[in-house]
């Protein structure tokens, strides 16, 4: 049975909430998978007098299609969306029989507004938790304007297509044939690729805010939260919103919640935030920082300067890459590089760290507590860490140090399951079977485009007090950007509360700002 009692309950309840009639179009032959398919499709169809099935042909088989009674959608599913793509099974049946999705009005007439044939098609795996993202902004976008189709594809299932075009990621977007995008895409991030965001024009009429916060991860989203409770005029400028934890699969340290998913909790960032009167400026770089008379002025990326009394910068790092083959095709199918976060995932298995400095050599050490064995692996002909770090190293039973190794390859299947590297002594090339491999050679703060403006020390982390503050009157700093010791979740989220309740403080205190 394809469908256990557990999911039928709850598929029920999806489908007492279709609003008009349904028809899939089925395309199907006697392969096993097809006959899952023809299950699936005939328990929905027996489940609902709302869904009416019917035979026909697609591009591929085993496929189907959702459409409305009398207008084909052009939403297709090859394969048997169930594992992570159930949801999206049941978001597109409820949309396609007219329960609006859920995303702003001005996305929505944005879709509408699309005047040209765009014929996408995703490759997924039922295990991904990111793909169904993708798939269900695709969908909707279907839904909501003709001209649009989209096909998810399970590549497990067309593994020959998928071979054939060399994808080795999910979910991997094509557009009319062409690549369009990889990994996690929003309907906003869809929209912006296709057509491009708003131009500076867009801008020029807002007015000055009292706190500009520049960043949308987990420290901006605390600190414009606590910004908007003070009832002053808030924004967020965020490349992407979200930050790192769009890019994380399972958080289990996040306090109070038991274990949530990196994009889940993005989303769930994104509505608090939304609760109050906060201007949100996604998909926008800054580039510039300036400290005029009274305000401070962020110039952005596409010519616009924006003006605020008070700003905090949340602007985030990113890991360092070593840039292998393989390191971006496994990122979170056996490639971590936080192993605070990822260790309990590769419990009793064998993992390698790739550095040998103090970050890579405490990562071997909180491994090789959770892990069958830990290879740690050193470029150069030492180990860089502390002493006091490399004795408890040397004294753990289940770790092997090697140095002059330079990984060349991460190796794998639809996970991880090796390493190479080469010898740099004897110039040899090893190998060595494992589940996961930890990359810990540096965070590299994003702040570039500060400049000189606000300082930083040697390894470009912004340099701040204990209340958050910078060395410019009115700029703040939190999270990852910053000089903090640890790069957490839940640090950010403190640092920026601390930082928006400093520059609440430092803008009281300034009664000249405050009148303007
Ligand atoms: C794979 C992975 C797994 C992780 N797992 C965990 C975990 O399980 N638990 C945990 O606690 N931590 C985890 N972390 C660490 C955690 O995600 C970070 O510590 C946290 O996200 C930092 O928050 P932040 O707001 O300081 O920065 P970020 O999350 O990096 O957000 C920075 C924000 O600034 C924006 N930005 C950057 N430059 C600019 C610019 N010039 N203009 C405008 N906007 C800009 C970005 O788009 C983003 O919106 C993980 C990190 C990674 C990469």
């Amino acid at each position: 049975m394809i469908l256990d009692e557990a999911l039928k309950g709850q598929l029920a309840q999806y489908l007492e909430m279709l609003e008009n009639d349904i028809e899939i179009k089925v395309s199907a032959s006697d392969d096993e998978t097809s006959k899952n398919m023809m299950e699936l499709v005939e328990t929905l169809s027996s489940m609902s007098s709302k869904i009416n099935v019917e035979e026909t042909e697609l591009k591929r088989t085993p496929s189907f299609s959702i459409n409305r009674k009398d207008e084909d959608t052009g939403i297709v599913f090859a394969g048997v969306p169930l594992g992570q793509e159930f949801t999206s099974l049941i978001l597109a049946l409820l949309q396609v029989s007219g329960r609006a999705p859920k995303i702003d009005e001005d996305l929505v007439e944005r879709i509408k507004n699309l005047d040209e044939e765009l014929n996408f098609e995703t490759y997924i795996s039922l295990s991904c938790q990111v793909c169904p993202e993708v798939v269900q902004a695709l969908n909707i976008m279907s839904v909501l304007n003709p001209k649009i189709a989209h096909t998810m594809i399970d590549g497990a299932v067309f593994k020959d297509e998928v071979d054939k075009m060399n994808i080795r990621a999910v979910p991997s977007a094509y557009l009319n044939g062409e690549p369009f995008g990889d990994g996690w895409m929003t309907v906003e991030e869809i929209l912006a690729k296709l057509v491009g965001g708003p131009d500076a024009s867009e801008f020029e009429e807002k007015d000055p805010f009292d706190m500009l916060v520049v960043g949308g991860g987990p420290g901006g989203a605390s600190a414009a939260i606590y910004g908007a409770r003070k009832g002053i005029r808030t924004g967020i400028v965020a490349e992407r919103f979200g930050g790192q934890i769009l890019d994380t699969a399972t958080i289990e340290n996040f306090i109070g919640t038991k274990s949530t998913q990196g994009p889940q909790l993005a989303n769930q960032l994104e509505e608090h935030v939304k609760e109050y009167d906060v201007d949100i400026m996604n998909l926008q770089q800054a580039t510039h920082l300036e400290k005029k008379d009274d305000f401070i002025e962020i110039g952005l990326e596409n010519g616009a300067t924006l003006k605020s009394k008070s700003v905090i910068i949340a602007t985030g790092a990113r890991w360092r890459t070593i840039n292998v083959p393989g390191e971006e095709e496994f990122r979170n199918n056996g490639v971590a590089y936080c192993p605070h976060c990822d260790g309990p995932l590769f419990a009793g298995k064998e993992v390698a760290v790739i550095g040998g400095g103090n970050s890579g050599v405490e990562a071997a050490i909180d491994l090789a507590a959770i892990t069958e064995h830990v290879t740690i692996l050193e470029y150069s002909d030492t180990m860089k860490a502390d002493s006091v770090l490399l004795d408890r190293l040397h004294s753990l039973e289940n770790v092997t140090a090697v140095v002059n190794a330079q990984t060349t390859e991460i190796t794998g299947t639809d996970t991880v399951n090796g390493l190479s590297y080469l010898n740099r002594e004897t110039n040899t090339e090893e190998h060595i079977e494992l589940a996961g491999v930890f990359v810990q050679i540096g965070l590299v703060p994003n702040t570039d485009w500060l400049g000189d403006t606000v300082e930083r020390n040697k390894f470009g982390e912004i340099v701040i007090d204990d209340h958050g503050a910078t060395n410019i009157p009115g700029v703040y700093a939190a999270g990852d950007c910053t000089d903090i010791p640890y790069n957490q979740i839940i640090t950010s989220m403190g640092a920026g509360s601390l930082a928006s309740l400093s520059a609440s403080d430092y803008l009281v205190r300034q009664p000249e700002l405050v009148k303007k």
